[in-house]
């Protein structure tokens, strides 16, 4: 906390991450002392912070301040999204860096950790406005990157437009095409299934670690928070494998529609209009329209937190448990406090850690790589199957890591140990640097 001043949501992942750790470093506690792993885990290799100014539509300077943290690249290039948002800050990037090092290496592929971002606000903006920023931003940002060193990807507020208008200041500048940013539109060396991913993968892990503990997903009823890319296609994939999705939200107010969220609605409201969800009523008169937040009242057997940090705290968490709910999954990263998560757990419910659980966004971005490298593009199926088995896998090396070290059925213990045996054997491997 001292050697990091005002960065709670870093010292939160931090916490998290390292009090789970604790039976893996007592089984290695000399090794790891001597190499003072922990110490060099919990620096990043590198923070780049630059100005990012630009024009907007009356003609008026603006100045925004853009980050990338390049956490760790002991098994891969840096790879992580980009956030814009006007919450971001050098703590937010710290703590998003830092899970995704050990969400990258859950994936099995050989992935680095590290996460970007910038304080700009794309809401509201022109089209003309977000691509002035863009391009600002990619002019600092392009002599840090490349395709063997660092790949950054969306996250909040950065998505398709986003990555399309990055990727083509990128080439303009480096007169190179290369695959140096994930989540590309499918005419310039995007992948199938990207978009779909990150919600695709939570409901494959959702329901194989049901299947593990002996329930399954079919027939549930799921309530979700969000409305943006997670949660749209988490909500698609829910229905595809049985369940019934029936909430969802954005930052001003929340959906409760009783016959199953309507994703067709949804998709035109968000990913078209880029409108808010105040619309959805018109689409559908039976819903129920609220404002401030709310899903988490709402009866249920599985929720699943898609929208952002620290969304879903001890109260939620009570709510959730009298209301009959079972299972919680986070799309998002850390939606869930760290007194919530104890209590979910005590009280019973199986809960998957967001470095698990949505770690198929990544993942499918890394086959994104595969495929830029060799010029190639795979079939959906081929990609999706590749996903689901990419999943399907976290699931069990998370549980499986879990009961090696004698906490069966704590998936927290389990993705965090799972993730960091790898990252630590490389570290050592490779000497101190
Ligand atoms: P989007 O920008 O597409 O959607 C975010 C959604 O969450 C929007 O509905 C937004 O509402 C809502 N939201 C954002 N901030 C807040 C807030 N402070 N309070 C309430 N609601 C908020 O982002 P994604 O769907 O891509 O990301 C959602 C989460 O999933 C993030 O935690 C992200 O880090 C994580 N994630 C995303 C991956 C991906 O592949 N996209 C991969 C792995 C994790 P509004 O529209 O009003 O802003």
């Amino acid at each position: 906390v001292k050697k990091n001043p005002g960065e709670p949501e870093f010292h939160q992942a931090v916490k998290e991450v390292l009090d789970s750790l604790r039976p893996v470093v007592e089984a290695n506690e000399e090794k790891y002392r001597k190499e003072a792993l922990l110490e060099r885990l919990v620096e990043p290799e590198r923070v780049i912070m630059f100005r990012v100014p630009w024009v907007d539509d009356k003609g008026n300077v603006q100045v925004n301040k853009g980050y990338r943290v390049q956490f760790n690249s002991a098994i891969g290039p840096y790879k992580g999204g980009l956030r814009f948002h006007p919450s971001v800050y050098l703590g937010i990037i710290k703590f998003l860096g830092f899970e995704q090092i050990f969400k990258n290496s859950l994936t099995g592929l050989p992935i680095g950790g590290g996460k970007g971002g910038c304080d700009f606000d794309p809401k509201g903006k022109s089209d003309r406005e977000v691509m002035a920023f863009c391009q600002s931003f990619m002019t600092e940002l392009y002599r840090h990157i490349g395709a063997d060193t660092d790949v950054p990807a969306g996250d909040i507020g950065v998505g398709g437009r986003e990555i399309g208008y990055l990727f083509g200041q990128y080439k303009r500048i480096r007169d190179s095409y290369e695959g140096v940013l994930t989540g590309k539109g499918l005419t310039y060396g995007g992948s199938l299934v990207r978009t779909q991913a990150t919600g695709y993968g939570l409901l494959y892990l959702t329901e194989e670690l049901l299947k593990i503990n002996g329930k399954e997903l079919a027939g549930k009823t799921v309530v979700v928070s969000g409305a943006g890319n997670v949660a749209t296609y988490a909500i698609e994939k829910a229905y595809q494998l049985g369940a019934k999705p029936v909430t969802c939200s954005d930052s001003t107010g929340w959906v409760y529609d009783p016959d199953g969220i309507d994703v067709a609605a949804l998709k035109d409201i968000k990913e078209v209009k880029r409108a808010r969800l105040t619309e959805y009523t018109k689409y559908r008169p039976n819903a129920e329209y609220h404002e401030g937040k709310g899903v988490w009242s709402v009866k249920c057997d599985v929720a699943l937190p898609c929208a952002t940090q620290n969304e879903l705290d001890l109260e939620d968490a009570k709510t959730l448990v009298a209301n009959g709910c079972f299972a919680v999954a986070e799309g998002a990263n850390m939606p869930t406090t760290l007194e919530a998560t104890k209590y979910l757990q005590e009280n019973g419910i199986i809960f998957a850690p967001g470095k698990a659980a949505n770690a198929g966004g990544v993942a499918t971005s890394a086959l994104e790589m595969s495929q830029n490298s060799e010029r190639l593009s795979w079939s959906f199926e081929e990609v999706d199957a590749k996903l689901q088995g990419i999943m399907v896998n976290i699931c069990h090396n998370m549980a499986d890591a879990a009961k090696k070290y004698g906490f069966e059925g704590n998936y927290v213990v389990g993705a965090n140990a799972a993730g960091f045996e790898k990252v630590a054997e490389a570290m050592i491997a490779q000497g101190v640097c």
